[in-house]
C-alpha cells in the first residue's frame, strides 16, 4: 500500500506556505495524479490537496479579461454562459474531456500542469493568447501559457508554486472560434489530434486576425504561424481555408504511438484544421454587420 502525508489547507495563503515549507506535490481533482501513483508511475511522499480552496474555483470577467481559477472543473467550464459567449472553443473542449465523472473532478489547473500534448483545454487557450498566473509564498508571476508549457509533463512551475488562474482577452468585432478533437472512439478518449481556431474578419470580410493551435502533434500543444499567415488579409473562401489547413503540416512534428501513426496524425491535423477554420469563419461571417 502507498504511504504518504496528506495535507489539506483551507486558505490560499496557507497552501503557498505549506508548499514552500514541505515541497509537497499539489493534488487537485486527482484524475491524472492518482492513476499515476496507483500504477507506480509517480510517487509523492507529501500531497497537498487544494480542493478546499474555494478562491481558486471561479470564472469571471475582469477589466476586459476573462479569468478562470485553476480549480475550476471541466464541467463548470462546459456549463459556463460567460465562456460560451466568449470562448466557445474552450466550452466544446471541456465537454469532450473523459466522462462526466472526470469532468466533475478534473480541473483546468491540473489539465495544464499535467502538460500533456493532448490536454484538451490547452488549444482553445492558446488561440486566445492566454496568460497563466502563478503564486508562491513570496509573490506571483504571470507568463504566456505557451512559455509555461515546456514539453510532455514539463512546465515552468517551480517548487512551492501553484497555478492560480488563466486569463485571456475577449475577441472583438466579427469573430468566430471552434474546437474539434479526434479520438480512437467518440467518448472517453484522449485526443489523437485536436485543433482549435479563432478568426476575426474586418468589415470587408477579410481575415484581420486568426489563430490556430494543434494538440497531440508535437511535444506541446503548438500554434501554426504558417496556417495563420496563409489566412491574414484574405477572404476565408474554401480554397484559402484549405491552403491554410495544408500549411499547418509545416508547423507540426507528430510521432507514432499506441494511439496513432505519425502519418495519420498529420493527415487528421489537416482535415481537422480545415473543419475548425471553416466553422470559425462561418461564425465570424454571422457577426459581420
Ligand atoms: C478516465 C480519464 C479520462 C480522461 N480524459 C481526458 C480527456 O479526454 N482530455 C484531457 O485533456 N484529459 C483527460 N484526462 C486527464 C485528466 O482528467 C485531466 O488532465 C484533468 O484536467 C486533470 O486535472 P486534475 O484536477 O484531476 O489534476 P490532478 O490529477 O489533481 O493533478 C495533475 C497534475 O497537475 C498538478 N496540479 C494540479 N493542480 C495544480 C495547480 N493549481 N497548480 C499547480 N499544479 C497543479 C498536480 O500536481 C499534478 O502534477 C482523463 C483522465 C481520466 C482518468
Amino acid at each position: 500500500m502507498l504511504e504518504f502525508d496528506f495535507l489539506t489547507p483551507n486558505r490560499l495563503d496557507e497552501s503557498t506556505a505549506i508548499l514552500e515549507e514541505t515541497g509537497g506535490c499539489i493534488l487537485a481533482g486527482g484524475t491524472d495524479l492518482i492513476p499515476k501513483m496507483r500504477n507506480d508511475l509517480f510517487f509523492a511522499p507529501i500531497l497537498v490537496d487544494l480542493s478546499n480552496i474555494d478562491e481558486l474555483s471561479f470564472i469571471e470577467e475582469k477589466d476586459d479579461q476573462i479569468v478562470i481559477g485553476a480549480l475550476t472543473t471541466h464541467q463548470a467550464i462546459a456549463e459556463s454562459a460567460l465562456l460560451k459567449s466568449t470562448n466557445p472553443a474552450l466550452v466544446t473542449a471541456a465537454g469532450t474531456v473523459g466522462c462526466v465523472q472526470t469532468r466533475n473532478r478534473g480541473t483546468l489547473g491540473g489539465n495544464i500542469a499535467n502538460a500533456s500534448p493532448a490536454a484538451d483545454s490547452v488549444p482553445p487557450l492558446l488561440v486566445y493568447d492566454a496568460q497563466i498566473r502563478l503564486l508562491n509564498k513570496a509573490g506571483e508571476r504571470t507568463m504566456p501559457l505557451t512559455e509555461f508549457l515546456v514539453g510532455p509533463g514539463m512546465t515552468k512551475l517551480e517548487s512551492g508554486e501553484l497555478i492560480h488562474s488563466v486569463s485571456f482577452s475577449q475577441l472583438q468585432g466579427a469573430w468566430g472560434g471552434a474546437f474539434q478533437k479526434l479520438g480512437v472512439r467518440n467518448g472517453m478518449a484522449i485526443a489523437v489530434v485536436s485543433v482549435a481556431a479563432a478568426i476575426v474578419l474586418d468589415a470587408s470580410g477579410k481575415v484581420s486576425d486568426t489563430r490556430l493551435a494543434l494538440g497531440s502533434v508535437a511535444s506541446t500543444v503548438v500554434r501554426s504561424p504558417k496556417a495563420e499567415s496563409a489566412l491574414i488579409g484574405h477572404e476565408p473562401t474554401p480554397e484559402v481555408v484549405s491552403r491554410a489547413a495544408e500549411a499547418c503540416a509545416e508547423d507540426i512534428s507528430p510521432i507514432s504511438d499506441v494511439r496513432s501513426t505519425a502519418e495519420y496524425r498529420r493527415h487528421a491535423a489537416i482535415v481537422l484544421a480545415r473543419r475548425v477554420l471553416e466553422q470559425a469563419a462561418a461564425e465570424a461571417r454571422g457577426r459581420l454587420v
